[in-house]
């Protein structure tokens, strides 16, 4: 008889993103003239920079003849992309990264997801909370946790999130083994300083522990003395691993492609203490499982870190960090604290009441809609996201409409 997997019986299910999309039709159904502004799910609504498209349509012209066709590329990635990541987002900002430590995918959600398979089921996660569901979902699957109780999977170390902790997560009381870190962050919006990512480091070498360290946000950060990779500390390489993603930095939601960062000094431990090369792992991994990402996306990738690419991108960002500032500076003169929004496109609003009833009030008054904060955790009840992932002039009219009604 086939068994499912039990641990899967654990998840809750995410009726977050369900029960918000039931909630805005309901509302749209009773109200059809109403003009719904989404301001809810974390995807891009800019097109791609015209560099990558350019370099997506003549990569595609390249399928087309014998000469230049190209079959399966390696698992790990095209040594042209690989090589630009290299030098642009660490080496030119002093992170010793060689290309042969970055892996390209087709998504950083997967690699964040895949990671944790490498290592052994009875690794103690930590988890920071409110965070992306990603982290803690794939740990339930593999059976590194208990049942759920009182909105607690038993066996996760949370790392609580909290306006006395700025939203950056403190070092647990007890070791564990597997850390995620997200910064920027997704929902609050904040960043890990240099101070931050210093103590975890040492506390992560001091417990031969590993960080997953997800940076999807990287390329909002402005502030200059704020580190955009984790391998810019010292001591970060024998236990960091690093997630970026061209989803959100360059409009690649929908195109996929992402990289890993496993440096050759990064290391796990097998039951006798010996050390063995995380890198390695990962290859063998990806190499059985994965057969790489197609050569256009690559290419349109590639295309991302050309000097008119760099500027094309920088424009995005701008343009959604722009937006962020006139919800924050919004919603702050309404009154609430807020988190979030300057080197990152989510905000993050202490609502001062229950969260579904704010996000009901917004969307029955405003026609806005926004994504619920207990959706991300225990510690998000009572906040709300709000993503800068929108036309200027929609961000405006919503911000307009709140006030109003606030
Ligand atoms: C969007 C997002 C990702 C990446 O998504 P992909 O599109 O799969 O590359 C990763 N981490 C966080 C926190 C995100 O919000």
């Amino acid at each position: 008889m086939i068994r499912a997997n039990k641990h899967f019986k654990k998840l809750q299910s995410s009726y977050l993103f369900y029960n918000i999309a039931m909630r805005v039709n309901a509302f749209q159904k009773a109200n059809p003239t109403a003009k719904i502004i989404r301001l809810g799910i974390g995807d891009v609504t800019q097109p791609l920079p015209p560099v990558c498209i350019e370099a997506f349509h003549k990569a595609a012209d390249e399928q087309s003849a014998p000469e230049t066709f190209r079959g399966y590329g390696p698992s790990e990635g095209y040594a042209f992309l690989r090589e630009v990541v290299a030098g642009i987002d660490f080496r030119s900002r002093g992170a010793n990264i060689d290309p042969d430590e970055i892996f390209i995918s087709d998504g950083s959600k997967c690699d964040c997801g895949n990671f944790q398979e490498l290592f052994s089921t009875d690794s103690i996660a930590a988890i920071p909370d409110p965070v992306y569901p990603v982290y803690l979902d794939t740990n339930v699957m593999a059976g590194r946790t208990g049942v759920y109780k009182e909105g607690r999977y038993e066996g996760v170390v949370y790392l609580p999130c909290t306006a006395e902790n700025r939203f950056i997560p403190s070092l647990p009381d007890q070791t564990v083994d597997l850390i995620y870190l997200c910064s920027p962050n997704n929902p609050t919006g904040s960043v890990m300083d240099r101070e931050n990512l210093n103590r975890w480091v040492s506390f992560a070498r001091e417990s031969q522990a590993l960080i997953l360290f997800d940076a999807a946000y990287a390329d909002f950060i402005r502030e200059d003395d704020l580190p955009r990779s984790i391998f810019e500390i010292e001591g970060a390489q024998e236990v960091a691993v690093e997630f970026r993603s061209f989803s959100k930095m360059a409009g690649f939601t929908g195109t996929r492609c992402a990289y890993t960062v496993v440096p050759k000094a990064c290391m796990a431990y097998d039951e006798n203490g010996d050390a063995i090369s995380v890198r390695d792992l990962w290859m063998r991994r990806q190499t059985t499982k994965f057969n790489g990402v197609s050569y256009p996306v690559q290419r349109a990738a590639e295309a991302a870190f050309s000097e008119r690419g760099r500027d094309q991108v920088r424009g995005l960002t701008d343009y959604y960090l722009e937006n962020a500032k006139i919800v924050r500076m919004a919603m702050a003169e309404l009154g609430f604290e807020t988190a979030g929004g300057v080197n990152s496109p989510y905000i993050w609003i202490n609502t001062g009441q229950d969260d579904w009833s704010f996000f009901d009030r917004l969307l029955q008054k405003a026609s806005v809609v926004t994504t619920p904060g207990s959706g991300f955790g225990n510690n998000g009840v009572g906040f709300i996201r709000i993503s800068a992932f929108n036309s200027r002039e929609n961000v405006i009219t919503a911000m307009e409409r709140i006030s109003q009604i606030a």
